[in-house]
């Protein structure tokens, strides 16, 4: 990689920026650093393939080291307390690994055994995350496994502490917030190949780590590449006030839904005077829509919840963890933590509301809202995950959509077609290229991005365009104070510079596919119907679930595929007899449809072949779809 710089006027922004970090305040380091018990000796975790999932190293560049000109230095000090790996002591009996993938796993000792809360992404992290803490602990068998909320980097690793053999038998009760399955599997039916793509970008999975290249994602470094697996849980928690004792552990629960995640729950320990709060703080201002695509989050009952939590238990905690970064202890501090959390939350939800019926729009908004100076001066107000820039925007979104209101953005043309407009109205590529340039010398790199994106669009072989643009971007990547939008930036030069690289970490293991329902299974099906091509196929098939004892009829026409559960099918429907699994596998192609029909594993009452005209009618999917060119 070619050593990139900064421009004068970036180094400048970068400056003016850092006048306003409150430097001077370090207790983050401390807090990172308190109660550390030891470090892994194996520094590099690989998969049974050789391949390394994780690298603790990886970010070693950045330690004790001054913040480049190349990185925003707030980032670049949040990157620096992130790297503090290890076993750490939260509280007696309270443990943390901290640093083994983008989430923090932490461990409850009981009277017999543990308790794990949030096993990481990749199960080879898992595992090697708990060899530490037994190493330092020693031999306890794991009597629960709690997952706090259903998104992947606080499940996919379960494997790699437990067997699903050891939940049959019940020696392992599975725990987690109503919701947990439907949501941990349904993130990826819908949208999950745009979402895993654009994740690619969102941590920088294909930038190479440096000064000058990915530093971190704000939440944690980045996401690990192992096995992701799944146990379903075995006890649901449904209410706040629920309570559990798990092997002499008491657990408080209240449950959060639609804050962080879909389905999220907070939970105290009294014996300790502990509070984890799952997803719903951390150490950065999260994100209200994430920028690899999602639903839009309710800030607004995200910090009713965090209202509720102080109120349950902010008279008797001594210390608050979750599941990224570092804990916070003492009353008063965890309380004020909570808090100002919570502020954070409901300011951002009410301004916007406020300037959005004073008629400004999301990205007006977006450009003038500030934080309150008293919270801008915490680090864990600072937007490294998310930003005030986009969480404004998706407030915006979750009460007004994409439009607004101008109906000159009604129906405006697509990238394309308004980039060749673009580059004709500001005098040809030439021209176009020259108020690019202007830009570039003004610093304007906003400004230099948007004229080289039209250049780009009009014509992606243009390499003097996709180079400036690259440049541009690199400098936004530079400034930015977000480790996602610094990592989005420089994956849009990197591919500008050396091509599409496509989608870095696959979203979803077997366990995954395996879980999914069979309503999930239809859905996904019909998501990928070529409507074009079916618009005049007229076809119904029907299911008849032998291990869940349900009949599902699916019916194509007018290019849509409707499906619901009958009592009765339909004369002369094409009907095949199978269970949940096989269903899944014939549609993935782990089950040969025919020589699973000659064996009888499943049967068929009618034509076999209407089921593979349907399947004839699927398009696939595309994970390596561009981004920064046409
Ligand atoms: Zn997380």
């Amino acid at each position: 990689m070619t050593e990139r710089s900064a421009t004068p006027s970036t180094r400048q922004r970068i400056e003016a920026f850092a006048a306003t970090l409150p430097m001077s305040d370090t207790q983050d380091f401390d807090d990172a650093r308190r109660g550390f018990i030891g470090r892994s000796e194996v520094r590099q975790i690989v998969a049974e393939d050789g391949r390394v999932v994780w690298d603790l190293d990886a970010y070693e560049f950045m330690r004790d080291a001054e913040a480049p000109d190349t990185a925003n230095p707030s980032l670049w000090r949040q990157g620096q307390v992130l790297i503090e790996d290890g076993l750490f002591e939260v509280v007696p009996g309270i443990y943390q690994l901290r640093g083994f993938d983008l989430s923090v796993m932490s461990v409850i000792e009981g009277d017999t055994g543990v308790i794990v809360i949030d096993p990481l992404i990749s199960t080879e992290c898992a595992a090697a995350a708990f060899a530490l803490y037994t190493e330092h602990r020693g031999e306890r068998p794991v009597v629960a496994m709690i997952y706090t909320h259903s998104h992947g980097d606080h499940f996919g690793g379960v494997k790699g502490i437990i067997s699903q053999e050891q939940v049959d038998a019940g020696e392992v009760q599975v725990i987690a917030p109503d919701g947990f399955m439907e949501h941990a599997i349904a993130e990826n039916v819908f949208a999950g190949t745009a979402m895993a793509r654009r994740a690619g970008y969102m941590y920088g999975a294909a930038v190479d780590r440096g000064p000058a290249g990915q530093i971190g994602a704000g939440l944690g470094q980045t996401t690990s590449t192992g096995t992701v697996s799944l146990i379903a849980p075995t006890v649901d928690i449904t209410e706040t006030g629920q309570r559990l004792t798990i092997d002499g552990v008491e657990i408080e629960f209240q449950i959060t839904p639609g804050t962080e995640a879909p389905a999220e729950m907070n939970f105290y320990f009294p014996q300790h005077r502990a509070l984890c709060t799952a997803e719903n703080t951390s150490h950065t201002l999260h994100n209200i829509l994430t920028i690899r695509g999602a639903l839009v989050r309710d800030a607004h009952a995200w910090a009713h919840y965090l209202t509720e939590t102080i109120d349950l238990w902010g008279g008797e905690l001594d210390v608050v963890f979750a599941s990224h970064h570092w804990p916070t202890w003492g009353r008063e501090r965890a309380v004020e933590f909570l808090a100002m959390q919570r502020d954070m939350y409901l300011y951002l939800h009410d301004q916007t509301l406020r300037m959005m019926n004073q008629g400004f729009t999301g990205s007006e908004i977006a450009e003038v809202l500030q934080m309150p100076p008293a919270l801008e001066s915490q680090w864990h107000t600072h937007g490294y995950y998310g930003t005030v820039s986009h969480n404004v925007k998706a407030v915006y979104q979750r009460y007004m959509g994409w439009y607004d209101a101008n109906p000159a953005n009604l129906w405006p043309h697509p990238p394309e077609a308004v980039a060749v407009r673009y580059v004709e109205a500001m005098g040809g590529r030439d021209g176009a290229l020259a108020v690019a340039r202007r830009a570039w010398d003004d610093g304007d790199y906003r400004w230099c991005a948007e004229v080289g994106k039209h250049l780009v669009f009009a014509d992606d072989g243009d390499a003097e365009a996709r180079d400036l643009l690259a440049d541009a971007l690199e400098q936004l990547g530079f400034g930015a104070e977000s480790g996602t939008w610094r990592n989005a930036y420089l994956a849009g030069a990197t591919e500008l510079r050396s091509g599409n690289f496509g989608t870095p970490v696959s979203s979803s293991g077997p366990d995954l596919i395996s879980a999914l329902t069979v309503t999930q299974v239809l859905d996904s099906i019909a998501i990928r119907v070529d409507g074009p091509k079916a618009w005049d196929v007229a076809a119904k098939v029907a299911f008849v679930m032998t291990d869940e004892g349900t009949t599902h009829l699916a019916e194509l026409r007018n290019g849509a595929l409707h499906h619901r559960t009958v009592t009765e099918v339909p004369a002369g429907t094409t009907t095949f007899t199978l269970t949940r699994l096989d269903l899944i596998g014939t549609v993935t192609g782990t089950v040969d449809l025919a020589q699973a029909l000659a064996d009888g594993s499943i049967t068929v009452d009618g034509d076999p072949a209407e089921l593979a005209q349907l399947v004839g009618l699927l398009a696939p999917v595309d994970p390596d779809f561009d981004i920064v060119t046409p």
